[in-house]
């Protein structure tokens, strides 16, 4: 299974990514936890990144697709992949298919997951990440609690930058004016399965696995 997550920031691509990776036994490659590891270990990409990602801007195609093809060639991908968060400009997803086309890969999906743009603010606002081990937490999971229930890590929790409000707003308006273009790319070639972000996420992800079941 080949599958690219497509949606929003906040629409839940991470989640759904993390239990088929899990299900299927494939690799999530998510570029946005590939570059937040990068921060926190302060590499060179780390430190290109770090303030683009806190503005919520994009990260340059040209690293990006970088990071792109030094994770394809790791063999753990042979088997498959739910990639998410990458394309994110049409640019990328041309460059994807030459890749794609190099690796005699033609069976690709994009999975898109949409959301009514409110709702998707109030979801950002109200998660927290673990410092420690990167998952993400809805207030009502971490309730109370200072340990995170992952890692164990104790007072890990904090808002990520790219989570704040004003941040959101401009996440979205770059998602809409950059990123949704790559969704018609994938239209004309009739490699999109649509789906609504907006239920629990085991609605979202039976509904998800019904449709790849098809
Ligand atoms: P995410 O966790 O996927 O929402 O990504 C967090 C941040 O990482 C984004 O707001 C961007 O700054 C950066 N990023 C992740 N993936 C990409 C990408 N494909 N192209 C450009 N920037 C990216």
């Amino acid at each position: 299974m080949r599958l690219l997550l497509f949606g929003a920031p906040g629409v839940g691509k991470g989640t759904q990514a993390k239990l088929l990776s899990a299900k299927f036994n494939i690799p999530h490659i998510s570029t946005g936890d590939i570059l937040r590891q990068a921060v926190k270990d302060q590499t060179d990409l780390g430190k290109k990144a770090q303030e683009i990602m806190s503005r919520g801007d994009l990260v340059p195609d040209d690293v990006m697709i970088g990071i792109i093809k030094y994770r394809f060639s790791k063999s753990d991908c042979n088997a498959g992949f739910i990639l998410d968060g990458f394309p994110r400009t049409e640019n990328q997803a041309v460059e994807l298919d030459k890749l794609f086309e190099e690796m005699n890969i033609n069976d690709i999906k994009l999975v898109n997951i949409y959301a009514d743009e409110e709702e998707i603010v109030k979801r950002l606002n109200d998660r927290r990440a673990c410092k420690e081990c990167g998952n993400i937490f809805t207030l009502s999971e971490i309730e109370n609690s200072k340990i995170c229930p992952n890692c164990k890590a104790r007072n890990s929790f904090y808002l990520r930058d790219d989570d704040k409000e004003e941040v959101i707003r401009k996440r979205l308006g770059i998602f809409r004016k950059t990123t949704e273009p790559v969704l018609k790319y994938y239209e004309k070639q009739g490699k999109v399965i649509s789906i609504n972000g907006l239920g629990s996420v085991e609605e979202v992800n039976s509904e998800m696995l019904n449709i790849l079941a098809d």
